[in-house]
């Protein structure tokens, strides 16, 4: 997974890792309400499926492509002219 379809993060500091991590996916409830899932969590007990944030710590973080682009808002330098 990559983080390159995904909006930029101005809440990136409220969400910790999860927000640069490449087993997180962010969810919009009906309601407008944004929770961030670790899809890791369906394979690996010591996760949890929707982590309590900010995550400063996780045995299961693994960067994900992009992660700097998303947590800054910048395109992804290959994008650019
Ligand atoms: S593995 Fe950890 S950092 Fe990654 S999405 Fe799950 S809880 Fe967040």
């Amino acid at each position: 997974m990559t983080l390159e379809d995904r909006p930029p993060a101005p809440d990136a500091a409220g969400v910790g890792l999860c927000a640069t991590c490449a087993h997180a996916r962010r969810v919009t409830s009906a309601r407008r309400s944004v929770f961030w899932l670790c899809e890791m969590a369906a394979t690996d007990p010591r996760l949890t499926r929707y982590p309590r944030l900010p995550v400063l710590r996780c045995p299961g973080y693994e960067r994900a492509t992009g992660a700097d682009e998303a947590r800054t808002g910048e395109e992804p330098r290959e994008w650019r002219p």
